[in-house]
């Protein structure tokens, strides 16, 4: 049996984390109540961490079942789930994913968006408007454009009054650039997709719950922010009650991996060190994981870049993979820095890198349950993670029985120097220039046309 007593010192430390069991926890949410009450049952003093209420749960909502599609009952010009806080009301998630289907056929629209056009655009939130929101979501303007995706609402007062236009705009980069093979998909608001078709209806579904808010609270501004910020609680209660999105990010362009053999273990087999691959954008990248959070991980690529990537989109790294040994050598560095970590004392000379600039400063604050130490530099001190300390003499650590991957490694960025000639493929694009600046990951490169381009070494050829 667990001890309450370890569970609630634990708890009080940190209310964030489920003590147990890992995890995020919120505030009222959840297990959160039941933590406070044991806690106080055991002679804690909680009242700090018994704060008013300001988040309904979401789960004790009535769903809202349409055994008639879209056979609404509600008077005319009106949401189904109406768009106040608190939300009342949420779709069950099998109907939405139904509805989800039968827009998308009656869209016509190819599933690659081939020929996509603002006009199928329109029918697209047509249908949506009349088969979600029962036409209840005024008449807009919509663009597909080749910057970014937007939602926007502007109130212009005219000759009777005040008239508002609303618009949301498709970015169309994001789609084009999204090459689903077959086994491939990714995700948006927290929902898989797996063709371009498939992810567009995601993210017209999150734009169309920020039009509905700017529709019906035009003056969300000046209200309570904690409810009526653009990715606020109204917002997040409304695009999982209408559409059952979880998050309010769109990660279309990182690959998931549907074949379940290619895909990493599990979440709970997933630790420090572990060699993960992430393929995003057309770039795949290696690395090892160097620190979890209950929905990411922390990943250091083989290039030097750092990025906190959501658990799903990990991918395993096979033992006949090319890039193995190097990998191994990625992880036993990484493994070196930990150890070092802990033999750190307060007032050491510390070294770390950031952005690829090495900072010096003293050992002032250590955070044992977080593998990172503060290092004061001048009159700050940061919160510098073990994988971007420097090891004081890595000099000493090179094996010899190693050494060939080392030099492996080392060349990648060494046998380049400023003044050669060298190429690149952009995603079918042959980019070809003089380095002009060596940088610690990225060669700046001049093409012919005197633009200038930071490549990576890792795909820099001599041309
Ligand atoms: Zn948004």
């Amino acid at each position: 049996m667990a001890d309450n007593d370890a569970i609630c010192k634990r708890f009080i430390a940190n209310p964030g984390i489920n003590p147990i069991k890992g995890g995020r926890l919120i505030k009222d949410k959840g297990p959160y109540n039941s933590y406070v009450r044991l806690c106080e049952k055991m002679g804690y003093n909680v009242d700090h961490l018994k704060a008013e209420v300001i988040i309904p749960e979401v789960k004790i909502l009535p769903s809202i079942n349409q055994n008639n599609l879209w056979n609404w009952v509600v008077s005319d010009g009106a949401e189904p789930i109406p768009i106040t806080y608190p939300v009342i009301g949420k779709y069950k998630l099998d109907d939405i994913e139904q509805w989800r289907v039968k827009v998308r056929e009656l869209s016509e629209i190819d599933i690659n968006l081939d020929g996509f056009n603002d006009l199928q655009l329109y029918h697209l939130y047509d249908l949506y408007n009349k088969y979600f929101f029962n036409s209840a979501l005024p008449r807009i303007t919509m663009e597909i454009s080749n910057s970014l995706t937007k939602t926007a609402g502007k109130c212009r007062t005219t000759r009777d009054g005040k008239q508002c236009q609303y618009s949301i705009i498709i970015s169309k980069p994001v789609f084009v650039r999204l090459n689903l093979k077959e086994q491939q998909s990714t995700k948006s608001g927290g929902i898989v997709c797996q063709s371009r078709l498939e992810c567009l209806q995601l993210v017209l579904e999150h734009e169309m719950i920020h039009l509905a808010i700017q529709f019906h609270h035009p003056d969300s501004r000046a209200k309570d922010q904690k409810i009526y910020a653009s990715h606020g609680a109204l917002f997040k209660e409304l695009v999982y009650a209408y559409f059952g999105q979880t998050t309010t990010t769109h990660q279309i362009g990182n690959i998931l991996l549907t074949d379940e053999k290619e895909k990493i273990l599990s979440k709970d087999k997933i630790k420090i060190g572990t060699l993960v691959s992430f393929l995003s954008k057309g770039i795949l990248r290696k690395g090892a994981i160097v620190d979890l959070s209950p929905k990411n991980a922390i990943v250091s690529f083989l290039n030097g870049e750092i990025f906190k990537i959501e658990y799903s989109f990990l991918n395993k790294i096979h033992k006949d993979d090319p890039e193995y040994e190097l990998l191994l050598e990625l992880k036993s560095v990484l493994n070196d820095k930990l150890v070092y970590l802990n033999k750190i004392n307060i007032g050491d000379d510390i070294k770390y890198s950031e952005r690829g600039h090495v900072i010096k400063g003293i050992a002032f604050e250590t955070y044992p349950r977080s593998n990172a130490i503060g290092v004061k530099t001048g009159s700050s001190v940061y919160k510098v993670r073990y994988s971007h300390l420097i090891l004081p003499s890595p000099t000493n650590k090179i094996n010899n029985n190693n050494k060939m991957d080392v030099d492996i490694k080392v060349s990648k960025k060494d046998r380049f120097h400023v003044g050669d000639k060298v190429k690149t493929n952009n995603g079918g694009r042959i980019i070809i220039g003089t380095i002009i600046k060596k940088n610690p990951v990225n060669a700046v490169v001049i093409d012919e046309q005197n633009k200038s381009w930071s490549i990576n070494y890792d795909i820099l050829d001599f041309a």
